[in-house]
């Protein structure tokens, strides 16, 4: 077996540390976990061959400190950085010092990243490569007078976005020209408080959207790869709650239709590693709204319905390798649907830091779960609320539906509160059981 590097530094903490480990175990090659004081007793830090204590509980003085990182490569001999999602993986200026220090990034250049983290420039950038875009405003909006312009040429109702935004943070919706105003400060001001920069653009409002996101790949040779579709629709608060794959609205026909725009977009644009493209689709139609540039918290869905292992693909692809299929290679075969568990209550979804005294995962045919848990586990209160991933697949979409009513009746965490109830409840749905949800479904139904 071909080694692509000797040793690995996980630069993350929770499951997608342990994901991205068990990908280097695989491969052969050594792992670094790097953790927080509150992660002493971490899964991540218990399996890894080496560990190191990067800084205290804050992320911002630990999963955020690059100095500390780049010392950690340095003592450990690592010679690449998994950066998982979330944290640094995002984050251009850490590429650009790790290449500095001659340490591969697991994904893709600096360059690529800094396009796609400002949101006004991906637009443009992605749409002259010939991907559909949400109707609105070419670049930032200047003023009231600009915002009033553009919004009545493309008609109402209308959101205002932050160019930096993330999260949902500094989005506003203008119904009619009387809420304009108001909007675009709000926008405004939320965004340069979150971001620190107060730039704007105008998007059309569409009402009542599914979000459905292309993965793809691309490697140093010019070769790129659409893996099909997720449906992340089920969301609350801008936070993706169940996805599945395929999408229930979507026909082979449609996907290899935007698949392919999706992967010649990124060939032209010479983008290695692994990537989303996620769009708002609405009466047949699909419109980019943003690019993650790193693995996704769903991968897991695509790596069942293709059979390929992301993680292993973006390793082979950083140290090098020609991608590992070609796109009449890749094959989708049945459904699989992840449900992401968080330590929330189910109704209020108030965190429930505490002490895991019981930790039974499903399982049995057809289901991973993906989590770094464990009875006697302590969650700590610093770091996002997600414990875990249970993922299910079947033959098609029925059969995965059984499979996970079947598993979550199978799962048992006790000490802290779960949204496990909350899948229960959403599987004795009609609209769940028939696919036919879109963005706001799921806050409908919580609302009721
Ligand atoms: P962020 O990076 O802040 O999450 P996105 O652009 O990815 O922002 O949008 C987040 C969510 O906001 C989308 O999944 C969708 O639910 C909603 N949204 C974004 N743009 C639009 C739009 N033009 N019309 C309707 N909903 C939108």
């Amino acid at each position: 077996m071909k080694k692509f590097f000797e040793k690995v530094l996980i630069a993350n903490r929770g499951e997608i540390a342990l994901r991205v480990h068990r990908a280097c175990k695989e491969l052969g090659i050594k792992t670094v976990a790097v953790h927080s004081s509150a992660d002493n007793e971490a899964m991540h830090v218990k399996l890894a061959d080496e560990s190191v204590c990067i800084g205290p509980p804050q992320a911002k003085d630990s999963y955020l400190n690059i100095p500390s990182i780049i010392s950690a490569c340095e003592i450990t001999g690592a010679e690449a950085v998994h950066p998982g999602y979330g944290f640094l993986s995002e984050n251009a200026h850490f590429v650009e010092i790790l290449e500095a220090h001659n340490l591969t990034f697991i994904g893709p250049s600096s360059e690529h990243i800094q396009i796609m983290g400002d949101k006004i420039t991906a637009k443009e950038t992605v749409s002259k490569l010939g991907i559909p875009v949400v109707p609105g405003s070419e670049g930032k909006i200047e003023d009231l007078n600009h915002a009033k312009k553009i919004a009545d040429e493309i008609g109402y109702p209308i959101l205002i976005k932050a160019s930096s935004g993330g999260g949902g943070k500094g989005m506003k919706i203008a119904h009619a020209p009387t809420d304009l105003e108001n909007a675009f400060n709000l926008a405004r001001v939320e965004a340069k408080a979150s971001f620190g920069d107060d730039t704007v653009y105008i998007e059309k409002y569409l009402n009542a959207p599914r979000h459905i996101e292309i993965q793809i790949f691309g490697d140093k040779h010019g070769n790129a790869i659409h893996l099909g579709e997720r449906d992340c629709s089920l969301q609350r608060r801008n936070q993706k709650v169940l996805e599945e794959a395929t999408s229930p609205v979507i026909d082979d026909n449609q996907r290899e239709k935007i698949g392919n725009i999706a992967s010649q977009a990124i060939s032209k644009l010479g983008y290695v590693g692994a990537g989303t493209i996620e769009f708002l689709y609405q009466n047949g139609e699909f419109y980019f709204i943003e690019m993650n540039t790193r693995l996704q918290v769903e991968h897991p869905i695509t790596e069942i319905i293709t059979n390929i292992d992301l993680v292993k693909e973006q390793i082979s692809v950083a140290a090098g390798s020609k991608l590992s299929l070609k796109q009449e290679n890749v094959r989708i075969n049945g459904h699989a649907i992840e449900c992401r568990i968080n330590a929330e209550n189910p109704e209020t979804f108030v965190p429930s830091a505490g002490k895991i005294i019981t930790y039974h995962p499903a399982s049995g045919p057809g289901v991973r779960v993906d989590s770094a848990a464990y009875a006697g586990y302590s969650i700590p209160p610093y770091y996002d609320s997600m414990i875990g991933k249970l993922i299910v697949f079947g033959q098609d979409r029925n059969d995965c539906l059984a499979k996970l009513d079947r598993a979550l009746d199978e799962f048992v965490i006790e000490g802290v509160e779960t949204t496990l109830p909350l899948f229960k409840d959403l599987l004795r749905n009609n609209d769940i059981q028939e696919g036919n949800y879109n963005i706001h479904w799921l806050e409908q139904y919580l609302d009721q």
